[in-house]
């Protein structure tokens, strides 16, 4: 039985002659559609060696619907749009902050050709590549001179290297913090050449704590934000233009990671009590650090801003050429810093900020507007409502900020809310949601307006692959 199912496996060169196979060869190539016929024929045959009943995929329709298949799978990228319904806004397992319009078209026209990166067209010789972003970062911070690298743990990794590197960093132990993807702060010290030095508590350290601990070795105060926790309760830390005070009286200078970094003064807006960029600046920081792609709402990159003549040392230092960012970083970072220049433009065009100030209120019709959406894939076989909830800011910021929203929750006892919620991870545009209390919940404040049909038309296709 074996061997006569084996002698009817098709030779690859007839495989390839059915119509289907002529159209993918047509549409791609021959070299390809013939290695993957091969594959097919190939599996099919180690399968039927192994004693398998393959019988009815030896019908030429179903292996040419095999090679069309597979073709297909070569052309798929891993890395897919897809649809955030968790309502947390900077959501790291799905890529941060979208970006602005601007930043996206800034992208693509930089990297559809060749652009002036590092030549002044001005006077038609070499420029650096970051002069323009670096400006653009001064103007909006207020401080004197600033660098782009990777990311923000680069930037640490950095400052504390060429600032600290053999010297003392003495920092507050309520600030000693992991963020996410094990990147703990005393482990960077140390990887810098740094030595830690430890001061006050977990819950307050007072000023004289750092002035004690100040001596002819110290390199570098350095001021964490505690971005992604809070201590509440009985608490201290020293106000920044103090601690600057005492700093600079003793001669260090003083580093503050702030994490998130906001250019918009967020507290205006009734949201969370971070301090703006500009207020470490004034308050007369040495040298500050921050993500693009946290509250900026950039492409990632980690912003260094300071005093000139530390920026200058940091820039000569070798790293910083290991550290360096691409063109699309630099286009989408100016494109959206741009944007920043007038604060109605940036709230309306950045989707992180924008997102972050929508009322509930203005994202009541949005969710009437899904629900109804929802109500008509279910019909009687589900509750669909809208009900209150809680958007949270994601990204290790604003940790206990949380944003009154509007979720569409579906609830059912008819089928299984669990496989809804895998397939819908597996449709063409898939849907990111939440489980709560044996519902599956949509928050609309991450949906971007334009995704609502679009949500509703892969809840449709989730349900239909319900068996
Ligand atoms: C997020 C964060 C970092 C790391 O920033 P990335 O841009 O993600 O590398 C460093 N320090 C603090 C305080 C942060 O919140």
């Amino acid at each position: 039985m074996g061997m006569e199912l084996l002698r009817r496996l098709p030779a690859v060169h007839r495989l390839l002659d059915h119509p289907v196979c002529r159209d993918l060869i047509e549409e791609h190539s021959h070299p390809l559609v013939s290695r993957l016929a091969g594959d097919v024929i190939g599996d099919l045959r180690t399968a039927i060696l192994a004693g398998e009943d393959r019988e009815a995929d030896l019908m030429p329709d179903r292996l040419a619907a095999e090679v069309a298949k597979r073709v297909h799978a070569q052309f798929q990228p891993h890395y897919r749009p897809v649809i955030n319904a968790t309502g947390v806004v900077l959501h790291t397992n799905l890529g941060r902050a979208p970006l602005a319009d601007a930043a996206v078209e800034a992208i693509v026209r930089t990297a559809r050709g060749y652009t002036n990166l590092e030549l002044n067209l001005a006077t038609g010789e070499r420029g650096s590549r970051y002069d323009h972003v670096e400006s653009l970062i001064c103007e909006l911070t207020g401080a004197e001179a600033a660098l782009v690298v990777n990311n923000n743990a680069a930037a640490v990794f950095l400052v504390l290297g060429e600032m600290a590197k053999g010297k003392k960093v003495i920092i507050s132990r309520g600030q000693l913090v992991e963020i996410g993807g094990s990147f703990r702060v005393s482990e960077v010290m140390r990887a810098s050449g740094a030595e830690l030095v430890e001061v006050g508590t977990t819950n307050k350290t007072h000023e004289y704590d750092y002035e004690r601990a100040i001596d002819e070795d110290t390199g570098l105060i350095l001021r964490v934000h505690t971005s992604n926790f809070r201590v509440v309760g009985f608490t201290h830390q020293p106000p920044l233009s103090d601690l600057v005070a005492l700093a600079h009286e003793r001669n260090v200078p003083v580093y503050e990671d702030l994490g998130s970094g906001s250019l918009i003064d967020l507290r205006a807006y009734g949201i969370g009590d971070e301090p703006t960029i500009g207020e470490s600046v004034r308050a007369g920081v040495d040298i500050v650090s921050f993500s693009g792609d946290k509250l900026l709402g950039s492409a990632q990159a980690g912003i260094i801003v300071g005093k000139q003549e530390y920026i200058k040392r940091i820039k000569k230092n070798q790293l910083t050429r290991a550290l360096r960012v691409d063109k699309f970083t630099l286009a989408a970072l100016e494109a959206t810093l741009m944007l920043y220049r007038d604060e109605e433009k940036a709230k309306r065009d950045v989707p992180t900020i924008g997102m972050l100030l929508r009322t509930q209120e203005s994202l009541a019709p949005e969710a009437q507007r899904l629900r109804n959406l929802l109500a008509d894939v279910f019909g009687e076989r589900a509750e669909v409502q809208v009900e209150a909830g809680l958007s949270q800011v994601g990204g290790g910021s604003l940790p206990t900020e949380e944003l009154p929203t509007w979720h569409v929750t579906v609830r059912t006892r008819l089928f299984s809310l669990n496989e809804l919620e895998h397939h819908l991870r597996h449709v063409d545009m898939p849907v990111m949601t939440t489980m709560q209390k044996e519902a599956l919940h949509f928050d609309v404040r991450t949906i971007f307006p334009r995704e609502i049909e679009v949500v509703a038309a892969s809840v449709r296709d989730a349900y239909g692959r319900i068996g």
